[in-house]
């Protein structure tokens, strides 16, 4: 997505070699005419997939989703981190580990909002090593729900996430793919 990549290039920040950050658009200012267009785009692949419900990890796949969401006049469900299931039983939750934060955290759904009828479209902002995705997977399963499709804003194609994905027979769909991240230096494939 030309718009998108255009974006990275003037705003993204390569931290490193592993690392881009963009703030300045998506996790922290977020640029709506942009996550419109984002929506757009994912309606534009999935929508021959009867999507019920759209599905992402809080806080910063929530901007894209919602869009998307919009897009396919379907409500968006967005997973949440660490909720304590004391008070709670009714939750479907898994545990995904964060390389970037090198921390785990716990993921988790109420049982009332994911259900065996839905046809999910999960969205999120990075692929990187494919865990939040998988932990979002192990979730959409416990549910009964379908799942549909996956679309990403920004994969970092260096990384292993899409190997992990495509060999457990998923296919993730990215708006954005980079090759590599240097210091400052942001090279897409
Ligand atoms: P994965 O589980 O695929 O390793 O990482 C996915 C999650 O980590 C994304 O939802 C995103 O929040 C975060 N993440 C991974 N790499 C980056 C990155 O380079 N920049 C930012 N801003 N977030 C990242």
């Amino acid at each position: 997505m030309q718009e998108l990549i255009q974006y990275i290039k003037t705003h993204g920040e390569a931290l490193d070699q592993n690392v881009l950050k963009v703030d300045a658009f998506l996790n922290h200012q977020i640029e709506p005419v942009l996550m419109d267009h984002i929506g757009q785009a994912f309606m534009q692949h999935f929508k021959n997939h009867k999507i019920t419900k759209v599905v992402t990890i809080e806080t910063s796949g929530i901007a894209p989703a919602v869009f998307t969401a919009l897009h396919f006049n379907v409500p968006l469900v967005f997973l949440k981190k660490n909720v304590s299931r004391i008070h709670n039983q009714h939750l479907y939750h898994t545990t995904v580990h964060s390389y970037t934060k090198d921390i785990d955290y716990e993921l988790s759904c109420n049982h009332k909002y994911l259900s065996a009828d839905d046809s999910i479209l999960f969205i999120d902002d990075f692929l990187a090593n494919g865990e939040a995705c998988l932990g979002a997977i192990d979730i959409i399963r416990q549910s009964g729900a379908s799942l549909s499709g996956i679309g990403i804003v920004i994969e970092k194609s260096f990384q292993p996430g899409r190997d992990i994905l495509t060999k457990k027979g998923y296919e993730p769909y990215s708006l954005a793919r980079i090759a590599s991240l240097d210091k400052g230096q942001i090279t897409f494939l």
